[in-house]
């Protein structure tokens, strides 16, 4: 590979080109940002390697004009000052579209740099399967409140399995909606807009009792529970109460009935909370605390309310490999939710190195497209 460097540290040059040189790159080493300039205009290499450090200017400017003028070019970023700092440079580098093979501490640079510049012969990260269609035209609320009265969300079911056997042990309700025009639409293309609308209740009653009428099929299958998911935004206490304890007594011999609280949009009011989470148990539903850690899902919602399980959120899990600080916050998230005595659960595992990392940190439930999509009761199978 041909390798442009930028760093503001001449003595650099003679390691970066010694070393690459073993490895079988070739070099060509600038001290300021206008000599990269220069030398981009004139031939395009392989990969850019950047020094986040560059004396009167930072790698962060230069990022912000490569992602105008070469958002095409690989990047390496390069740092003296710690893997906190790179970690952050990588996701303001990615989050500009700009393409990142790795992020090297200069501390070690004999043991990462190879291993960053060989990901170029990695395949790229499996697409995510488009399960769902977009609609032609934003849906409206009238639209949402039309199909509400039609009674047509529907209920998906995605599998939830025991880390110990890998066989399912739950599942999880996810509402879709079916277009008139064909396709179905996806959980993200209406529940913020229920949210927003006030139809959020209207929603989850509608979903619920198309999940009653399902209970003979789903029977069958011997879930353990049954995963809902309930906004605390805009939710009527009294009302949601009522619904997950007929529910809870639909299921009664069946399945057990858990509720993911997520807090969206707004500050939860925690006296609001308090109640709900304690009329939620009251009527017989386990309450597992959803997206934690990301918005308002806190460590302070888990000291005051009566959680029975934890949902580590699927970003997590989705960088758990390119992010030593994910990795170790996934640790530490199972090891304070088992000193609480709650149940973990992983979202989002789509690979097996992911199982297996997850597994060995001590999670007790995975659900991802590994194991399966949401799908309607007719293509559940566990
Ligand atoms: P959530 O509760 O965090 O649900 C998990 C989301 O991750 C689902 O998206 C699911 O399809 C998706 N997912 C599952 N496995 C994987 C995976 O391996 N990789 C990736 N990238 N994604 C995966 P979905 O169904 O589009 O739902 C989005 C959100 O909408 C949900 O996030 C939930 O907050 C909300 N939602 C869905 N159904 C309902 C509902 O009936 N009521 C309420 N209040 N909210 C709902
Ligand atoms: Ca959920
Ligand atoms: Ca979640």
């Amino acid at each position: 590979m041909i390798l442009s460097c930028l760093d503001d540290d001449p003595r650099m040059e003679r390691t970066l080109c010694r070393f690459a040189g073993l490895l079988g790159h070739e070099v060509r080493f600038q001290t300021t940002s206008g000599a990269l300039r220069d030398d981009l205009g004139r031939h395009v290499p392989d990969a850019i390697v950047l020094d986040l450090s560059l004396g009167n200017e930072t790698g962060i400017d230069v990022l912000a004009w490569l992602a105008d003028a070469h958002p095409n070019i690989p990047l390496v970023l390069l740092s003296g000052q710690g893997d906190e700092l790179l970690d952050t440079a990588r996701r303001i580098a990615q989050g500009k579209g700009l393409i990142v093979f790795g992020a090297v501490n200069k501390a070690n640079l004999v043991r990462e740099l190879p291993a960053v510049l060989s990901q170029r012969n990695s395949p790229p990260r499996q697409q995510r399967p488009q399960a769902q269609v977009q609609a032609k035209h934003p849906l409206r609320v009238e639209d949402l409140r039309e199909s509400l009265r039609a009674g047509q969300i529907t209920p998906y079911f995605q599998p939830i399995l025991s880390a110990r056997t890998l066989q399912p042990v739950g599942a999880e309700v996810l509402a879709r909606l079916p277009l008139p025009e064909g396709g179905v639409l996806g959980a993200g293309a209406f529940i913020p807009l229920a949210e927003q609308s006030g139809l959020i209740m209207e929603l989850t009653r509608v979903l619920s009792e198309r999940l009653i009428e399902l209970e003979p099929q789903l029977r069958p299958f011997g879930l353990d529970f049954l995963s809902i998911n309930l906004s605390a935004a805009n939710i009527e206490r009294k009302g949601a109460a009522a619904m997950v304890k007929r529910l809870v007594d639909a299921f009664a011999g069946s399945s057990r009935i858990m509720i993911e609280l997520t807090e969206t949009a707004v500050l939860p009011d925690l006296q609001q909370m308090r109640a709900l989470t304690t009329e939620l148990r009251l009527g017989g539903a386990s309450l597992a605390i959803d997206d934690f850690g990301i918005g308002y899902s806190s460590i302070r919602a888990l000291a005051e309310l009566p959680y029975d399980a934890l949902k580590i959120d699927l970003s997590f899990v989705d960088e758990m490999f390119d992010s030593e600080k994910s990795a170790n916050l996934i640790a530490a998230m199972v090891h304070m939710a088992h000193s609480l005595n709650l149940q973990v659960v992983a979202e989002g595992v789509e690979t097996e190195a992911q199982r297996h990392q997850l597994i060995a940190i001590g999670v007790d439930r995975l659900q991802g497209y590994l194991f399966g999509h949401p799908v309607p009761i007719e293509h559940f199978v566990c």
